[in-house]
């Protein structure tokens, strides 16, 4: 990623520090304005602090007695004990997400079952003597809801079973999207700044080697591409949204090649995840070609294994405001994008 500019492009550069400089400001401001509104409005609603009336009104009576009587829901009951879509459980006391999708796993014991919690601070222990038998008891580590309990008997990696009852959860459906667009760190700053985006992670897919990582697939050899994987809700925001951020974010007439990221792994890529994704993409480049004058290289495949790249790479924008590639490439993306901070 060296830049490399002559006299008339410094000069430019200089203007685009100025803007950027009053953006960040402005972004700082407006960033803080919301924390500050939302610390304001989690003092006035906390969601998390209830007194057991309040409890009963805000839960089914089902919820109730699992969550704030440490009850059990029958075995094979609960609807989430065979459900299989891909999303996020979250705690139907307040809200805070619990589980994924991802780590669910079908145990036979008659609880949705993970083998490991959505974050690690998500959910809390406590020893549980009762039943005349010692277990150990998880409880939403915001609120406190009874949730389950753990056990060691779960597959890999961490050969744990979180035993949940459904009763404690709340679904949410959630879709994948996976795009290549040049540098991976300017990708994932951008989608992360949209509404009903919920985690955007960087790496690398669509190589022919069996792992990647930054140093190999930098050399352009494995045939991998920079994408950001972006985690979204359709209900807020939908694929075609994102397609439009993905064609503002790059050039997709330049092969291989995006300013002055040169390379295989920084080529125009869509990677769907579902037939519906794959058409609309198609349908999107359709129109999306009729403004342009150029081409469109953009590949349309389906989606290959996701590396995640390393811990370095991820929000490198948000880590790294000062670093010059931020400064000079990544603000002005954001900027022309026209996106604010993340409500
Ligand atoms: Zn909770």
């Amino acid at each position: 990623m060296l830049l490399i500019y002559d006299g008339d492009e410094m000069k430019a550069i200089t203007a685009i520090v100025k803007k950027v400089m009053i953006l960040t400001v402005s972004l700082c401001v407006s960033m803080s304005c919301s924390m500050g509104e939302s610390a304001g409005r989690s003092k006035m609603n906390d969601n998390t602090k209830k007194t057991e009336e309040e409890w009963k009104e805000v839960l089914s009576p089902e919820a109730f007695r699992v969550m704030r009587k440490k009850g059990t829901e029958l075995a094979f009951s609960g609807k989430y004990d065979k459900h299989k879509e891909d999303g996020v459980y979250k705690c139907r006391g307040c809200r805070q997400e619990l589980f994924s999708s991802e780590n669910k796993f079908d145990s036979g014991c008659g609880w949705p079952s993970y083998y490991q919690p959505a974050k690690d601070d998500a959910v809390k222990e406590q020893v549980d003597d009762s039943l005349g038998r010692r277990r150990t008891e998880i409880l939403c580590s915001k609120c406190d809801g009874h949730l389950g309990h753990v056990f060691n008997d779960g597959p890999k990696p961490t050969e744990l079973r979180y035993c949940i009852n459904s009763a404690a959860l709340d679904f949410q459906k959630t879709e994948t999207a996976t795009f290549g667009a040049g540098c991976f760190w300017c990708t994932e700053a951008v989608f992360e700044l949209m509404a009903g985006v919920q985690d955007v992670q960087v790496g690398y897919m669509g190589g022919t080697t069996e792992d990647a990582d930054y140093k190999s697939v930098s050399s352009g050899k494995t045939g991998h591409t920079e994408v950001s994987q972006v985690v979204y809700d359709p209900a807020r925001v939908s694929y075609e949204e994102l397609l439009e951020v993905f064609w503002k974010v790059h050039d997709p007439t330049t092969v291989n090649r995006q300013g002055n990221d040169v390379g295989p792994q920084y080529r125009s890529v869509i990677f769907y995840h579902t037939e519906a994704q794959k058409q609309t993409a198609q349908k999107v480049i359709r129109k999306h070609q009729r403004k342009l004058k150029d081409p469109i290289v953009t590949e349309v495949t389906k989606a290959k294994p996701f590396f995640k790249a390393e811990v370095s790479h991820q929000d490198y924008f948000r880590n790294n405001p000062n670093a010059s590639y931020c400064r000079f490439v990544i603000a002005p993306k954001v900027k022309k994008m026209g996106l604010d901070a993340r409500e």
